[in-house]
């Protein structure tokens, strides 16, 4: 708090606040020579007004006034009032109650005007109302790329996806060249594998005569794409044989898509009806579609649909405003009476997508605007508004983007994948948004209510509040996923090949989880056994499962956990030895507003990485999985330590030797502090005991002391030493520091912080500055850094070999040079600090090094439990 202005309501009395020792500015206030009961001019009231709006106060204090009880109509005109209800207007904070107020000034006064520190825990509170959603599926994205890579490519295209809260986009094929056959699938996928940041499929294009080859392309492609209306495509098909053709030759489990329009949409249906042919139809737009696909719904076709926002939220009125040219879209934008048909026939749309597709906003101004509309930043918003508006619900929003393009296309779960909305967040939608290269958007003007906070993809944070996070490169081919299928035991017994979830790092990660897997089968493993058995049963019985449902044509699968678990996307790793009671994993358990998905609770112990009996001597040992294992574990028990739960029977009747041959009171007690939390116990021994002071050998003393303990944490001046004792040692033994060679437990209590305190390590800039040359935390460091895409910059005095008496005080954090840096940072440092931070700067948000310290406890929890076999 910089200032503290004093505002009160001129009946109140100041002096039963106790100010004597606080400096109070007061404000210049021109409502104190008019009278209670005349209004005041509105050029007075502005004057108030202006201090407020440009947050010149940090704080105002106005107290009612309790004039006997007596409430008068003009009491609502009163000065305070409007004091307090333009204090509300401007969100400067308020205090109305005197209690409250002598409160405040007495903790003030106890301070003795310092600033508070903070507790980054517990002192962040949000008024917002966040919700968790999955993370959103966009079954119609027009990426431009290859071909058109000035409209959009895939960066571009899957960061705007991922700012509007969509991790996963199928990409259309009328590319340049059009994706047809294997190379140009190959083509695109090359730029997709380099380009995207969130996970992705892509189209196959039906052309005249590729019907031969596209059942190869099936596997690996979203879906094959007919396009059977005018639009911007080089693949229309006019020939009635060759759509035959096609519906012959596609197999028909995967999914068709038809762009269709009119009684091209009742072709097409009869068609694939004589055929026997399951069809998606893309952007419904008119009433007669709708109506016509309600129909053969009713009749029991097989025939599932879409539906854009533009044709939601727009109509021909809007025209006007949006302009002749750039308001071109195919299919065109309805009525008024089409549009209303749309969201009237709502449970007949199975799924929403946005038709992105992005042209310069210079092409179209042009003479001949091409048809399209840009739509990934702004759907969700559009939709959130419309829940808002009770036209539409949550739940609808998380079937149609989320359930249901699932279960149509056959998509494999993104675990730990899941997006913070804020349904409070209102805002008008600017003439571009930022992410999208086509730099306009036809739903420019237009009031939202609700945008997208967080999103989280496969475990990083992707986005954050408008930033993208994540690199090219960091999106999965969804079907390339699919098809690294490994046999898998189902929980009757049989085995069967299931056709998602068989990366490492997409395997269901709880107990739970595993039996209750989504089995989505790909069909070729089927096809190709069709002796066996017990598969013709399964497939019998995975028939039956497509019968009783109605919108699922394409994917056999069987969804046993249907409602229960969709919310569910976080899943925590069943590391911790503790039971999980409520959905810890999250940040802000101090806010009540933030709606969180209860994890499931977990109470068996089991690490997916065993480090049981292994020597931590390196940062060398660590991937990313184990990495995420031990911060999991840390994260636990540090809720757990905060929550004073029982700890101590992890490492109960365990005893650690703590061995220092060089001084270092942190790093020692920290490895004590996390041994005796867990109910161990420590035995000590420094460089200045006897027997060192005898001659006795490194090796014996680490011999002799593993002989007394079940782990041995060892510091030594000397580089390699601690490596050279390990050899003689019968227990795990963790390198506490040895010379300038490593310190690997200070580099993940490092990154752990980093990633608390941030939220994520990906995608972050990271700055060293001091002694780079002596520094083992920064060589521990930076190596493990390179598991994570960071750019790494460091800041050392020239000739970095300097005595540290001359490098000390070169580099001083301070208040004022933070005041240059940027607000949204964190500065950290392994402590003790000599010269190095200012003690002004521990007031600031930013300074996480304390944090950090404490952090250490609790990564070297996790490591002892985990070496020591008890996590
Ligand atoms: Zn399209």
């Amino acid at each position: 708090m910089n200032k503290f202005y004093y505002i009160a309501d001129k009946n109140y009395s100041r002096k039963k606040v106790d100010l004597s020792n606080l400096k109070v500015e007061s404000v210049q206030w021109t409502f104190e020579n008019i009278t209670v009961d005349e209004d005041s001019s509105p050029s007075e009231l502005r004057h108030l007004a202006d201090f407020l709006s440009k947050k010149q106060f940090d704080l105002v204090i106005n107290l009612p006034m309790r004039n006997g009880g007596v409430r008068r109509v003009s009491n609502f005109m009163t000065h305070g009032y409007r004091t307090r209800r333009l204090a509300i207007d401007y969100s400067v904070p308020l205090i109305t109650d005197v209690k409250c107020a002598k409160l405040l000034v007495e903790a003030m006064r106890m301070l003795g005007r310092r600033a508070p520190r903070m507790k980054t825990h517990t002192d962040c509170m949000s008024s917002r109302t966040m919700i968790k959603l999955p993370g959103l599926i966009d079954i119609h994205v027009h990426t431009r790329d290859p071909g058109s890579i000035y409209k959009e490519d895939f960066a571009s295209c899957t960061a705007a996806a991922l700012a509007g809260g969509i991790t996963m986009t199928f990409a259309m094929p009328n590319t340049n060249p059009a994706v047809v056959d294997h190379q140009s699938f190959a083509l695109a996928k090359e730029r997709a594998v380099l380009n995207a940041r969130c996970d992705y499929a892509i189209y196959v294009g039906a052309s005249s005569d590729n019907y031969n080859i596209t059942p190869e392309l099936a596997p690996l492609a979203a879906g094959l794409k007919m396009y059977l209306n005018e639009t911007f495509t080089t693949l229309r098909l006019t020939d009635l044989t060759v759509w035959i053709r096609h519906f012959q030759s596609w197999p028909k489990k995967y999914p068709l898509c038809v762009h269709a329009e009119s009684q091209t949409t009742a072709a097409v249906l009869l068609l694939a009806g004589l055929h026997n042919r399951p069809i998606h139809v893309c952007h419904v737009a008119k009433k007669e579609e709708i109506q016509i696909i309600r129909a053969a719904k009713e009749k029991g076709m097989a025939v599932t649909c879409e539906v854009c926002p533009h044709h939601l939220f727009l109509c021909v009125d809007d025209l006007e405003r949006i302009g002749p040219g750039r308001g071109q879209v195919r299919p065109i934008l309805g009525t008024k009476e089409d549009q209303q048909a749309l969201w009237d026939n709502l449970d007949v749309i199975d799924c929403f997508a946005t038709d992105h597709a992005p042209h310069t906003a210079q092409e179209k101004s042009s003479e001949k605007p091409p048809p399209g509309f840009p739509g990934l930043e702004t759907m969700l918003p559009l939709l959130l508004t419309a829940v808002h508006e009770g036209k539409l619900t949550i739940e609808d929003i998380i079937d149609k983007l989320y359930r249901n393009p699932k279960r149509i296309f056959n998509v494999p779960d993104q675990p730990n994948t899941y997006i913070e909305v804020d349904l409070d967040d209102e805002w008008v939608i600017p003439d571009a948004m930022p992410f999208s290269k086509s730099k306009w958007t036809p739903f420019a003007g237009m009031k939202v209510h609700g945008s997208v906070h967080r999103v989280v993809l496969r475990g990083e944070v992707a986005y954050v509040e408008g930033q993208v996070l994540v690199n090219p490169g960091f999106g999965q081919d969804i079907r390339e996923v699919q098809a690294k299928i490994k046999p898998q035991t189902i929980p009757n017994g049989l085995m069967v090949d299931v056709g998602c979830q068989s990366r490492p790092d997409m395997l269901p990660s709880s107990e739970e989880e595993q039996n209750s897997m989504e089995i989505c089968f790909d069909g070729n493993n089927i096809r190709h056994s069709e002796d066996s058995i017990w598969k013709k049963d399964i497939c019998a019985q995975l028939q039956n499962c497509i019968l009783n449902k109605t919108n699922v044509h394409f994917a056999l699968d069987i969804d046993s956990r249907e409602h229960t678990k969709l919310l569910t996307t976080t899943q925590q790793r069943t590391i911790s030895p503790l039971p999980i009671s409520n959905a810890t994993k999250y940040k802000s358990d101090s806010n009540p507003n933030l709606q969180l998905t209860p994890v499931p609770s977990v109470c068996s112990i089991h690490t997916s990485h065993n480090i049981i009996g292994h020597n931590i001597l390196t940062v060398d040992i660590f991937n990313k999985e184990l990495l995420k294992d031990v911060f999991n574990l840390a994260e636990s028990l540090r809720n757990a330590v905060r929550k004073e739960r029982p700890l101590d029977h992890i490492l109960r009747g365990k005893v650690m030797a703590s061995i220092f041959y060089e001084a270092s009171t942190r790093t020692s007690c920290s490895f004590a502090s996390a041994m005796e939390r867990l109910g161990g116990r420590v035995i000590y021994m420094d460089g200045s005991t006897s027997s060192v002071k005898k001659g006795e050998s490194l090796e014996d003393s680490v011999t002799v002391m593993a002989g007394y303990a079940d782990v041995v944490v060892l510091r030594h001046p000397e580089p390699g030493a601690v490596s050279r004792a390990a050899q003689q040692c019968r227990k795990p033994l963790v390198n506490a520091g040895d010379g300038v060679g490593e310190h690997p437990t200070q580099a993940l209590l490092d990154i752990f912080t980093i990633r608390d305190e941030i939220g994520t390590v990906n995608g972050l800039t990271i700055t060293m500055v001091g002694d780079l040359k002596h520094g083992r935390t920064v060589h521990s460091l930076s190596r493990l850094l390179t598991l994570y895409n960071v750019e790494l910059r460091y800041v050392c005095p020239p000739g970095l070999n300097m005595p540290d008496h001359v490098v000390c005080g070169h580099f001083v954090i301070t208040p004022q040079l933070m005041s240059r840096a940027k607000r949204k940072m964190v500065v950290m440092h392994p402590l003790p600090r000599v010269n190095e931070i200012s003690t002004e700067f521990d007031m600031d948000p930013r300074a996480a090094y304390f944090r950090q310290a404490e952090n250490g406890v609790y990564v070297r929890m996790a490591l002892l439990a985990m070496v020591l076999g008890r996590a």
